[in-house]
């Protein structure tokens, strides 16, 4: 009999996430609030449950991966929760990027009832999601970790165990950090290089192969020159990772100059209603400081 994953949140990330678990042989059992969804990814070969309740009390696994940090205590703790389903033994893993405070005080919660968890925050956004090759951190009890590995297995390529419950989300938002700090450098040179003039389809081929290459630039660069945002991942949640972090650096009266400079430029594309850009969109901030727009040089 293969083993029972049930996944709670077919958005962007968990609509892939749960196909990779049926590619890989696991049985999986869906929830989604909006119920469409699951009907969709039952055509597929999965079981649609009602209610989270319903799906823990079948299923020795449970994945969360929903918006925020009320959402996950919502599904988790709320009526008709996975805490109402699950028995002792079994196993939560939220992929959900929240609060790390909220993440001990939930395994807390779970662990009264002999349930434990396993914060597993996830990178690499929606094609790491559908390619199978998120970069997971891991934080929780580690011989739990162990007996999970083949459920991250089927969804990411690079599996670390960072800590202990809540650690997870702590190193995820290092990622973010690492992240925005990344994009605010690319795409100011984009401006800057725009302005001046520069063949910024060029310039991208010249410059990333060199010290000041990256990720972001090769991947998000030659979206923002050909005006893309499209998501990947929204803006409003990319605020959300922000507000987390400057929620956590508060809590240790930590300084984070650079991040909190871009948190507020998020706020300027929440204001003009542009949370469910893509968090590219971070250029349209600079662009009208400067009165300029990044784009490929038209071809001949
Ligand atoms: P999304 O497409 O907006 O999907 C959100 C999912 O959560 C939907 O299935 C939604 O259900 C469900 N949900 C939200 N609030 C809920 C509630 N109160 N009760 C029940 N279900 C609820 O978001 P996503 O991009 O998949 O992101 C999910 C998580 O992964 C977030 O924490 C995000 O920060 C993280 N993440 C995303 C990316 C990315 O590139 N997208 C990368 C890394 C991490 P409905 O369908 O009913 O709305």
């Amino acid at each position: 009999m293969p083993e029972k994953v049930g996944l709670i949140g077919l958005g962007i990330m968990g609509m892939p996430m749960a196909r990779n678990l049926l590619q890989a042989g696991f049985e999986v059992v869906a929830y989604n609030r909006t119920a469409s969804k699951a009907e969709a990814l039952a055509k597929e070969g999965a079981r649609k449950a009602d209610s989270p309740r319903e799906l823990a009390a079948e299923c020795p696994t449970v994945i969360t991966i929903v918006s925020d940090t009320p959402d996950v205590e919502a599904v988790i703790l709320g009526k008709d929760g996975v805490i109402e389903g699950a028995g002792p033994g079994s196993v939560v893993i939220d992929m959900s990027t929240i609060s790390p405070r909220a993440t001990r005080a939930i395994a807390a919660r779970l662990k009264e009832k002999g349930v434990a968890m396993l914060d597993a925050p996830v990178s690499g956004g929606d094609i790491g999601a559908i390619k199978a090759t998120l970069s997971i951190m891991v934080g929780g009890d580690a011989e739990v970790f162990e007996r999970c590995r083949p459920i991250f297995t089927a969804m990411g390529k690079n599996i670390v165990h960072v800590g202990t419950s809540g650690m997870g989300q702590t190193v995820k938002l290092m990622n973010q950090i690492l992240l925005v700090g990344c994009l605010i450098g690319v795409v100011e040179a984009l401006v800057f290089g725009q302005k001046s003039g520069a063949d910024l389809e060029k310039a991208i081929n010249a410059v990333e192969g060199g010290a000041a290459g990256s990720w972001v630039l090769s991947n998000l660069g030659p979206r923002i020159i050909k005006r893309d945002f499209r998501p990947g991942f929204f803006t409003d949640l990319m605020q959300k990772d922000l507000n987390l972090v400057m929620e956590a650096a508060a809590e240790m009266k930590l300084p984070l100059p650079v991040t909190s400079l871009i948190n507020q430029m998020y706020y300027s594309l929440q204001c003009s209603d542009e949370g469910r850009n893509a968090y590219s969109a971070l250029v349209k901030v600079l662009e009208r400081m400067a009165g300029v727009e990044v784009r490929q040089p038209e071809t001949e």
